[in-house]
């Protein structure tokens, strides 16, 4: 009896490994230096961030969120809102510089519209204003738009929207006189629910998060080639859903991907040549509160005076100001502190 009992108890510690599989010595906390003002709307409404490169003064570029319930915001680099766009259900949000249009080369600001299931194409501005530049609505085929990426290569600009029933179409942007036009080019099924999604676009990849299996990576330029596993739900310090996935970018096309695992609020790191999982970070109490819960995620490795080597983005599902629950925002974090983390 006893031993069944003691094999019974090492069988459930197996188990219980087996379900947990953590590896704390690859997880450490870094703290936000900054947050954004919070979002209008109430409960889970922030989602999504992009950050708007300014050309002219690197120290006056934007970040852009996504307020689900309303549209678009923008935000300076110290977190104060500049612009609220009520443009519609937003939920996700990319952007890409070089975009030839009227004569012009423009940054193009899409987001997945779920109030008319469309793409929405925004020119920003530097003080933060958007103009809506589509000709018409671009709607998706997809039975309800999610995710969203933008994707350069060859001069060309293309958006991947996925859906939560796990399409993911590719549709290239093209200016035209009167205003931008999409072509769709490819739609695949990635399996289940997809949202978040990023793409490299030196590398001709776009990484895909299948919330409840894993993080796919796929040809950027053909989706219909065999994809490649980096990471799954169940994989050592992961835990499903996986949300947003971002890229920092260094010389020589080297640098990570990064992936907000949900489920354990941490965001998992990668290499970005061989997707060799590195280690992971969390965002914990500070001057400014942690995060959970995190949806969509951002990065850049530009260098600006009070980042140099750049900031990082994560929404927060719950947003306190001492022990005031106020509503959702965005959290930026120097990435000096993870570089040394690593
Ligand atoms: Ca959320
Ligand atoms: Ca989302
Ligand atoms: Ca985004
Ligand atoms: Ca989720
Ligand atoms: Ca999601
Ligand atoms: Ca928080
Ligand atoms: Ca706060």
């Amino acid at each position: 009896m006893k031993r069944i009992l003691i094999v019974g108890l090492i069988a459930l510690q197996v188990i219980s490994c087996q379900s947990v599989k953590k590896d704390a010595n690859l997880v450490f906390p870094v703290q936000a230096v900054r947050e954004t003002t919070p979002v209008e709307s109430l409960e889970d409404a922030a989602d999504d961030a992009c950050i708007w490169i300014n050309q002219k003064d690197v120290n006056a570029s934007l970040i852009i969120g996504t307020n689900k319930k309303q549209g678009l915001c923008t935000y300076n680099l110290q977190g104060e809102l500049l612009n609220n766009d009520p443009v519609g259900k937003v939920n996700n949000v990319d952007i890409r510089d070089q975009f030839y249009y009227k004569g012009d080369t423009i940054s193009v600001v899409t987001a997945s519209n779920r109030t008319n299931n469309t793409i929405t194409v925004h020119r920003v501005h530097a003080d933060g204003t958007f103009e809506n530049i589509a000709k018409d609505a671009i709607k998706s085929n997809l039975n309800e738009v999610y995710g969203l990426c933008m994707y350069q290569n060859s001069g060309n600009t293309y958006v991947f929207i996925s859906g939560k029933d796990g399409e993911v179409e590719k549709w290239q942007l093209i200016a035209q006189e009167d205003g931008v036009v999409g072509a769709l080019i490819s739609t695949i099924s990635v399996g289940s629910q997809t949202e978040g999604m990023v793409a490299d676009d030196e590398l001709g990849f776009v990484y895909i998060g299948e919330e409840d299996v894993a993080l796919w990576k796929y040809n950027a330029n053909n989706l219909e080639e065999n994809r490649t596993l980096v990471a799954k739900t169940s994989d050592v310090n992961m835990k499903d859903d996986f949300e947003g996935v971002t890229l920092y970018k260094q010389e020589n096309n080297t640098g990570y991907v990064i992936l907000s695992s949900q489920g354990n609020n941490s965001y998992a790191m990668f290499d970005r040549v061989t997707n060799q999982y590195i280690k992971s970070f969390t965002l914990v109490d500070g001057e400014i509160d942690g995060t959970n819960d995190t949806d969509g995620i951002d990065v850049t490795s530009v260098s600006f005076k009070d980042f140099p080597k750049g900031f990082f983005i994560a929404q927060d599902g719950t947003n306190m100001d001492g022990e005031v629950k106020k509503n959702q925002n965005f959290k930026i974090v120097d990435f000096r502190e993870v570089l040394k983390g690593l």
